[in-house]
């Protein structure tokens, strides 16, 4: 069986990074994420460092581009990484732009080292169609045949998270000894019935299955209840004349958000819910709503059918985007102050850090407005801190500052775009041929040991043997 060597990710849920290792001179490795959170260690320039022996790596395949997916990117290509980086077509788009971000945030200001990094970048990023093997490269003869019969081959699949979002299948067949042995790498997987993208579905089978277990242990509840609780919160932040914050990945979940906001401004078609600002705070978002906008055919079929209609799920009237930060500032002041009712949306996901931060200092010690996570909260973030203590009248500290939380806290899990327990079972479940071997990664602790449990005895009642490991 091929060793897999996690240099992140596998007992964290952010950082991923694995090293899927075909011999003694080639790997190949998938995803090269950033750590966030508790994950992120004290010392993070260290962590930061790629420490392993990249030699052998062949290529990179990445899953999809969220930060904590992508975001050691930079420091891989400083290390000396030269070989492809693979990945689907809209995710070739959509990488540039993260990675410039990540670069500007996290690295470097010199604009000089960023153009040479994005343009190395650019170089070495390979696209490739869903559902279409490709072989993996070490030269430029295009054949990976090294003389001895070995292939090794990649697959990307949609898998429904965000925009380009796959999981992985690699094909090794080494000709002279008869090996051959498909691993999978979930990479993020979609939650079935979630706004904009088609849900993920389960590979023929597999040896070796590398899986997400973000939500083991945990069921979302329907889109119909998630819909429901969001028009609840706007609603009351409609009559109390105040804000929703929404903390959201850029990425993903904002446009997610928006489907959704569109459609309830769609059915309600009351002059209130009309007059509804929905403000998207982030340069950053907007680009990537650009993109996601241009991108329509990967779109689901609900979505298309809107189109057809003529709808605009991602460019409607009521919606503003904030580009500068003076504006930023203004309408932090504003919507403080007036109480006119609003939507924002502002990165980041677990609020640390972001134009997020400067809403919540304004505006969290007022009972008018109110926070509204939809995603993951990570353990030892400022988010975490509000979701948990908000409700009973806490406090939370922010860039060592105390604020009182008097404003309203709810939190809608469905959003998350990730498959919960059920949907975790069903790829597995799904496949032809099941994996004899399971590594769950991308959960904590609680997390993958309830997943562990559940398809054991999902394996037993089948009467399969497997071996779960757990991170
Ligand atoms: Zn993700």
């Amino acid at each position: 069986m091929l060793d897999i060597i996690h240099h992140g990710g596998a007992t964290g849920v952010t950082g991923s990074c694995h090293q899927l290792v075909l011999n003694r001179k080639e790997s190949l490795l998938v995803d090269c994420g950033l750590f966030q959170g508790e994950d992120e260690a004290e010392d993070t320039f260290e962590q930061l460092q790629i420490e392993f022996d990249i030699s052998t790596v062949k290529a990179l395949v990445i899953t999809h581009v969220h930060i904590d997916h992508v975001g050691r990117l930079p420091y891989l290509l400083a290390a000396g990484f030269t070989g492809p980086i693979i990945c689907s077509i809209p995710s070739a788009k959509l990488l540039p732009l993260v990675i410039e971000d990540a670069l500007k945030i996290g690295f470097t200001r010199n604009a000089q080292l960023i153009e040479r990094f994005q343009a190395q970048l650019e170089k070495q990023i390979v696209s490739v169609p869903y559902g279409k093997w490709h072989n993996v490269v070490s030269d430029h003869t295009g054949a990976n045949t090294d003389g001895k019969g070995r292939t090794t081959r990649v697959k990307l699949k949609r898998a429904g998270h965000i925009l380009g979002s796959s999981y992985v299948e690699v094909s090794y067949q080494n000709a002279e000894t008869g090996e051959k042995e498909r691993t999978v790498f979930s990479g993020d997987l979609g939650a079935p019935y979630a706004p904009l993208l088609p849900a993920p579905k389960s590979p023929y089978g597999c040896d070796q299955l590398v899986l997400e277990s973000t939500y083991g242990n945990r069921q979302h509840p329907n889109r119909r209840q998630r819909r429901a609780t969001l028009k609840t919160a706007v609603e009351q932040a409609l009559a109390n004349g105040g804000t929703v914050m929404v903390p959201a990945f850029s990425i993903g979940r904002t446009q997610e958000l928006l489907y959704e906001l569109e459609t309830i401004i769609h059915q309600a078609r009351s002059a209130q819910w009309q007059s509804l600002e929905i403000i998207v705070d982030s340069p950053l978002a907007a680009r990537f709503t650009n993109v996601y906008r241009e991108l329509k055919p990967y779109w689901d079929k609900e979505a298309q059918r809107r189109l057809r209609s003529g709808r605009h799920p991602l460019s409607f009237a009521n919606l503003y985007t904030v580009d500068s930060h003076a504006e930023h500032e203004q309408t932090v002041e504003y919507l403080a102050k007036t109480g006119r009712p609003a939507v924002v949306i502002a990165a980041s996901g677990m609020c640390a850090g972001g134009r997020i931060m400067n809403y919540l200092k304004a505006m969290l010690g007022d009972e008018r407005h109110q926070v509204l996570f939809v995603g993951y909260q990570g353990v030892g973030t400022p988010g975490r801190d509000i979701q948990q203590y908000g409700p009973q009248g806490g406090w939370v500290d922010i860039d060592g500052e105390r604020f009182d939380i008097k404003a309203g806290v709810s939190t809608i899990s469905g959003y998350s775009a990730h498959a919960d327990q059920k949907d975790l079972l069903n790829f597995v479940k799904r496949m032809r041929r099941w994996p004899h071997t399971i590594r769950l990664v991308h959960g904590e602790q609680s997390a993958r040991i309830a997943l562990k449990a559940e398809l054991e005895s999902l394996y037993k009642r089948k009467g399969k043997q497997v071996r779960v490991v757990n991170g």
